[in-house]
């Protein structure tokens, strides 16, 4: 029962970050990212969430919300002054802000003192939005299906790269073109990993760009061959419709790590293991990464 334990925290080194959280259905969804100073879902806040700047709301549910104000408080507590910018759907901003008042008055706190912490209501489908205290990131937000409004995230890293009429140029050359004032370089925001906190299967093919993230954080709530109507009512994903996906876009797939997480309690840690193994088609298998 050990995989049970939220605050014992599962780290995945992928290239060049670390996965470090905890996500179990119904206990608690946190993934904290420290290279990219993110924290995706607050199910819990643990005292290694505290320096993260900027945090992911993905919906409502307790299990991926219900810390949020922990942290905020938490942090002011420990005299952490920068604020935090907590980004969630807009959908959901307003019932949060007076969650946190709610709470606040239930303390005792006078209503001129009440305040709240630095919501960004993100609206599905927008353009991408930069994170206050990382400039080199941005985030884009993106509908998916859930029992409840939820969007998933991707972030965006922003590269300089050369231009292809200068591609093959001597390094000397480009240096004085540089130096004189000609512009050899442009900008472009490249997938760096996506986050999805619950959601059907068939959002992982509406929102095929997905695959194009290197890293791609998803839910496998239900794992067992015969639990796909249990899955579709509780609109979260069956492996098996991870599996299809797979298969259906095939080399459209430029994911590298597939992190899977969000598993059912009914399950051991072994049967996770291997479910997920057996479950996932062998061209694919070793993408998968499980958060357990
Ligand atoms: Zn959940
Ligand atoms: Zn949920």
């Amino acid at each position: 029962m050990e995989h049970l334990n939220a605050l014992r925290q599962i780290t995945l080194a992928l290239d060049r970050v670390t996965l470090a959280g905890f996500s179990i259905s119904g206990l608690a969804t946190y993934i904290q990212i420290p290279e990219l100073d993110v924290c995706f879902d607050m199910g819990e806040a643990p005292l290694s969430s505290l320096p993260i700047n900027h945090i992911f709301l993905t919906h409502a549910h307790g299990d991926h919300a219900r810390c949020l104000p922990r942290h905020w408080h938490l942090r002011r507590m420990i005299g952490i002054a920068r604020p935090a910018a907590y980004f969630l759907p807009e959908a959901i901003r307003a019932g949060f802000e007076g969650l946190v008042q709610a709470e606040a008055r239930f303390e005792g706190v006078p209503d001129e003192a009440v305040t709240v912490p630095d919501f960004y209501g993100l609206v599905p489908g927008a353009d991408s939005v930069a994170l206050p205290y990382r400039k080199d990131l941005r985030v884009r937000a993106f509908p998916v299906t859930h029992s409840v409004p939820s969007l998933g995230y991707t972030i965006l890293s922003r590269k300089r790269k050369l231009k292809a009429e200068y591609a093959g140029v001597p390094g000397p050359e480009i240096a004085k073109l540089r130096a004189s004032g000609v512009e050899v370089q442009y900008e472009i925001d490249e997938p760096a990993v996506t986050f999805i906190g619950d959601c059907i299967g068939a959002s992982l093919v509406e929102q095929a760009h997905i695959w194009d993230s290197p890293i791609v954080i998803i839910e496998a709530t239900f794992l067992e061959p015969g639990e796909e109507a249990l899955a579709a009512k509780k609109q979260h994903t069956h492996l098996s419709e991870i599996a299809r996906t797979l298969e259906e876009l095939g080399d459209r797939v430029a994911t590298k790590h597939i992190v899977l997480k969000h598993f059912s309690m009914r399950y051991s840690r072994d049967e996770v293991m291997a479910l997920t193994a057996s479950g996932i088609p062998e061209r694919f298998r070793d993408r998968i990464r499980v958060l357990l």
